[in-house]
């Protein structure tokens, strides 16, 4: 069983068949967070970040250094994560843009984006296990890459940044949903967690429906079973 857990803005977590992934978990600073930090220390296998923006990397050297796990990121953030944040080597899995890596039993990946970040380039992750796949985006604008995306990793679930202003808003989140192609549903985040990124969600709701793709808007917090 795979089920998707929204801490809300762009933090998902992911538990395939008890194999357990944090994407961009930021907790602590996180004004809809339904978990306390202490809650989430060391209860990850893989705690994924898609860039080096703070409510991106948020708490992850946090979760990692309380317990087990491994930290998955473009190389660039990798290193600075470990010699200047201080997490061991060995917690980290040295990869970047490319083909799926195995991790535990699951298969991941990263993708390119299109944003900005310090520490190497920004990415998208792909997660993929117990036969679901699932695309995070990261935070990005629309770029027609994400048709190759679509088919490359051809994925079950996207979630996509809508909130506009820093990433695509609902119309282009939309377009990017065409072309991506999800063959379950399209999952909207890194919006209304504040005012700078408030949008109407049910705007992407209704041009995903016009083009025939379902989308799941998840409470934060709430359990959903892919
Ligand atoms: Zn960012």
């Amino acid at each position: 069983m795979v089920t998707l857990r929204w801490f809300g803005h762009a933090a998902i977590e992911l538990n395939f068949g008890g194999k357990k992934v944090i994407i961009d978990p930021l907790i602590k600073d996180n004004p809809k967070s339904p978990a306390k930090l202490e809650e989430v220390i060391g209860k990850y296998d893989v705690v994924a970040v898609t860039h080096d923006h703070p409510d991106h990397l948020g708490d992850a050297v946090e979760i990692l250094k309380g317990g087990r796990g491994h930290f998955f990121a473009n190389f660039d953030l990798s290193v600075y994560v470990n010699q200047t944040m201080g997490l061991p080597i060995e917690k980290v899995i040295q990869a970047n843009v490319g083909g799926y890596i195995n991790v535990d039993g699951l298969r991941l990946a990263l993708t390119k984006a299109v944003h900005s970040s310090e520490h190497g380039d920004p990415t998208g992750v792909v997660v993929s296990g117990e036969g679901v796949t699932v695309y995070h985006a990261g935070d990005t604008g629309l770029f027609g890459d994400m048709r190759l995306i679509g088919e490359v990793f051809k994925p079950d679930y996207v979630l996509l940044p809508i909130g506009g202003r820093f990433t695509m808003d609902p119309e282009q989140a939309s377009l990017a949903v065409e072309m991506l192609r999800p063959k379950k549903a399209a999952i909207p985040i890194h919006y209304n967690t504040w005012p700078l990124i408030q949008v109407d969600e049910t705007q992407f709701v209704k041009l995903n429906q016009t083009k025939g793709f379902k989308t799941i808007i998840p409470k934060v917090g709430e359990q959903i079973q892919l």
